[in-house]
């Protein structure tokens, strides 16, 4: 039966080593409990690290842990200090998280940190192939394990293997200056399916992928070697009657020490009101924006002094980094001064804790405060924002929210600010705070609906419907591999054969592509291979290309293989005599020519190949996406003038061809098939252009695309490496 493997830096289970005791328990994190279900299903395994390094366990220790690990479902991967210090609180904590969040000035680019995130990515992937097989669904988690997906592909391609970002995908600008961006993209596309929090960090993604890696972007469907990777967001939710259930029975039960406080201070001023936030101490989370914005609101509100309290929970977080430890610094001395500033004998303004509470007290918070105040300068998500929400039963609060957060995309009724403008926030928090009810209401009973409907098990059951789907990706291309089974039938049919022919395009099939298409000239082991080919009287090899007569003469005029040429238009025969096949004009270039150099000039990196009987517009260095706006530009501009002058507009692979609509290489070969009466088949190429032929030719040819991409062609091989094996073995 196959199973599902869900794999993230921690398990979700927290196991302490309390005075030489081994203690487990089960995380209560948003994670744990939205994959709840998937682990509990069926066949499940989920593979993490402990949270023990192998130097705090005895060899007892690390059996007993191994033992608790199991009988949870679950399987660790061994860490040492070493892996800790430089893959977790190095790379993870001090590149990727900094990097991400677009706080370049942090990020460290250390060798030894990189090296590190490698090793430790490596054994992850080590302890997932004890156990993974083919038609197992894998899911990997998070910005510490960006290398794991390509990791698990190459050696079990037959998984199906998803990955989610908790962190926010940064712009291609930011992206762009990270020292491994290619290892981190090509890691990541090992996945089948590729799951971000918002449809921002999704562009981001696609983006960095066209522009540093040039591949392939159809809408959210990235073509990657001979598969197809799905990008979509997922916005991830929380387990809403969790913290909505809780605030109903807190209510009614004995309070606690906190809600009792709480209830004090409301009784003896009622109209004073609580302002809560609740984050980790990060430098994300814009807490000193948040304080200094809330001491402008004071100055220019003076009204409101003793009458609003801001309640700031700040939960201690990898104090070890410099950065942090100079944001706690710097919050502590912001509170002091604001509170220095404005307190009075019966009033502070800020109440500050700098430590974690228990489940219960947060409720007591969320249930206690008029208003949550989520200021973040950059989150992935934040999901106290959306606990805030499920907590208000009477529907009454208002929830501040910084558009920097994911969860602003969804939460488009709270009161959403940007964190570095002080007087806005200053303003919405006035605009808060004497928000009627019914206005209050109205905005909560919206955003309660859709937090209950989309919560965080929704969340991981459509990232795994969505991962199981992209089983069928590749079924929309329809051609098929051009594997070892298919190869002995052809070769047993070739040489079965008397009157053989060969058509084969150059670019990009017999040639690999070169930034400059005059510098793809053949090799040596080209002409070797051709001429042995051709050397064989049974066969008849063709060269059918669009390129230019000239250049096909400077190459290949000498040999004795068949050349055609300009897609068709030029035909050159065994007996070196240049046939035309097709008669054209070609005096509407110099209309269409003027057209062409108007986008060279705006489009940076294209220029335009000016054939006998074409013009070709390359893109192949332009800006992918530019280019993408242009082709289209291109295509409507054109239109009118080419449909009254019988020319076609040819979309290739990073060009757009104009040429007559009479010329093409289908009509060029159906001429080469009426005059021989062939017994087999091979036609290859890679190009828009050699559909023509692929369409063109009989059913029992064999008909091959270069490159996964939707053809007419009945095979595939993957690249120009390919095509070389595939041609070698006919002359063997
Ligand atoms: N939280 C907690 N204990 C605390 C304060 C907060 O467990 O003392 C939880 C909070 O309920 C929320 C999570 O920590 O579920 C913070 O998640 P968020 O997405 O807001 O920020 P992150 O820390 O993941 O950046």
């Amino acid at each position: 039966m196959n199973k599902t493997i869900i794999i993230s830096n921690r398990l979700p289970l927290q196991i302490k080593l309390d005075h030489d005791k081994l203690q487990v328990e089960p995380s209560v994190g948003g994670l744990a409990t939205g994959l709840k279900s998937v682990h509990n299903d069926g066949n499940s395994l989920w593979i993490g690290w402990s949270g023990l390094t192998e130097e705090e366990l005895n060899e007892e220790q690390s059996k007993e842990v191994k033992k608790m690990v199991k009988e949870a479902k679950c399987d660790a991967v061994s860490l040492t200090q070493n892996d800790l210090e430089n893959f977790y609180y190095g790379f993870s904590n001090r590149t990727l998280w900094p990097l991400f969040h677009y706080f370049m000035e942090f990020t460290e680019f250390e060798n030894d940190y990189w090296e590190s995130y490698k090793e430790v990515n490596q054994k992850f992937a080590d302890k997932v192939l004890e156990h993974v097989e083919d038609g197992d669904t894998v899911w990997v988690h998070d910005y510490q394990l960006l290398l794991l997906p390509k990791l698990i592909k190459d050696k079990k391609p037959n998984t199906t293997i998803g990955f989610f970002l908790h962190i926010p995908y940064p712009s291609y600008e930011i992206f762009r200056t990270f020292p491994w961006r290619e290892e981190l993209l090509h890691g990541m596309l090992g996945a089948d399916l590729i799951g971000f929090h918002t449809y921002d960090y999704e562009r981001h993604f696609l983006s960095s992928v066209k522009r540093i890696l040039r591949l392939d972007v159809n809408f959210n469907e990235i073509t990657y070697h001979d598969r197809i990777v799905k990008v979509d967001s997922f916005p991830m939710g929380i387990d809403y009657d969790k913290f909505h259930d809780s605030a109903i029975k807190q209510k009614a039960e004995e309070k606690s020490e906190l809600q009792k406080r709480l209830d004090d201070h409301i009784n003896s001023s009622p109209d004073a009101r609580m302002i809560l936030s609740i984050d980790r101490m990060d430098y994300t989370k814009g807490i000193p924006n948040r304080i200094r914005a809330f001491e402008y609101f004071l100055k220019k509100y003076p009204q409101y002094k003793e009458k609003v309290r801001l309640i700031m929970l700040a939960v201690p977080s990898r104090s070890n980094v410099p950065q942090y430890q100079k944001l706690k610094r710097d919050t502590d001395e912001l509170v002091g001064r604001v509170n220095g500033e404005f307190s009075t004998v019966s009033w502070t303004p800020i109440w500050y804790f700098y430590r974690s509470m228990p489940f219960e007290n947060l409720i007591d918070l969320y249930t206690s405060s008029h208003v949550a105040m989520i200021t973040p300068v950059r989150d992935g998500m934040n999901l106290v924002a959306k606990e805030y929400v499920a907590t208000r039963t009477e529907q009454d609060g208002v929830l501040i929210l910084s558009e920097m957060a994911g969860a602003s995309k969804e939460m488009n009724e709270s009161m959403l600010i940007n964190p570095n403008n002080f007087e806005q926030i200053a303003d919405t928090l006035k605009y808060a705070l004497e928000m009627p009810i019914e206005e209050q209401q109205s905005r909560m009973k919206i955003l309660q609906k859709r937090l209950k409907r989309y919560t965080v098990e929704k969340w991981a059951e459509e990232f795994m419907k969505s991962l199981h789907a992209t089983k069928h990706l590749g079924a929309v291309i329809a051609a098929e591999r051009l594997d070892e089974k298919v190869q002995e039938r052809m070769y047993a049919g070739f040489k079965q054969s008397e009157n053989r022919l060969f058509l084969l395009d150059y670019d990009g099939t017999l040639a690999g592509f070169k930034d400059n298409p005059k510098e793809a000239s053949p090799d040596q082991q080209l002409y070797k291979l051709l001429d042995q080919l051709q050397s064989n009287p049974k066969n008849d090899v063709v060269i059918i290309s669009g390129r230019d007569r000239e250049t096909f003469t400077e190459w290949f005029g000498d040999e004795d293989y068949k050349l055609i040429t300009d897609h068709g238009v030029w035909l050159k025969t065994k007996d070196h005599q240049w046939e035309a096949l097709e008669r054209l004009k070609n005096d509407w270039m110099e209309n269409i020519k003027p057209i062409l150099e108007t986008f060279v000039d705006r489009t940076p990196g294209t220029f335009i190949e000016e054939k006998k009987y074409s013009l070709a517009w390359h893109y192949r260095k332009a800006d992918p996406e530019l280019a993408q706006i242009r082709t289209i530009e291109i295509d409507t501009v054109l239109t009118s003038l080419t449909s009254n002058n019988d020319l076609s507009v040819l979309k290739g692979n990073k060009v757009i061809e104009i040429k007559s609509s009479s010329v093409n290489k289908g009509r060029a070969s159906s001429r080469l098939l009426t005059a021989n009466n062939y017994d087999f088949m091979f036609c290859i190429g890679d190009d828009w252009t050699d559909e023509y032929m692929f369409e063109e030719l009989p059913e029992t040819a064999y008909t091959v695309k270069v490159g996964f991409k939707k053809t007419a062609a009945k095979y595939y091989v993957k690249n120009t490496d390919e095509v070389r094996t595939v041609l070698k073995k006919f002359v063997e």
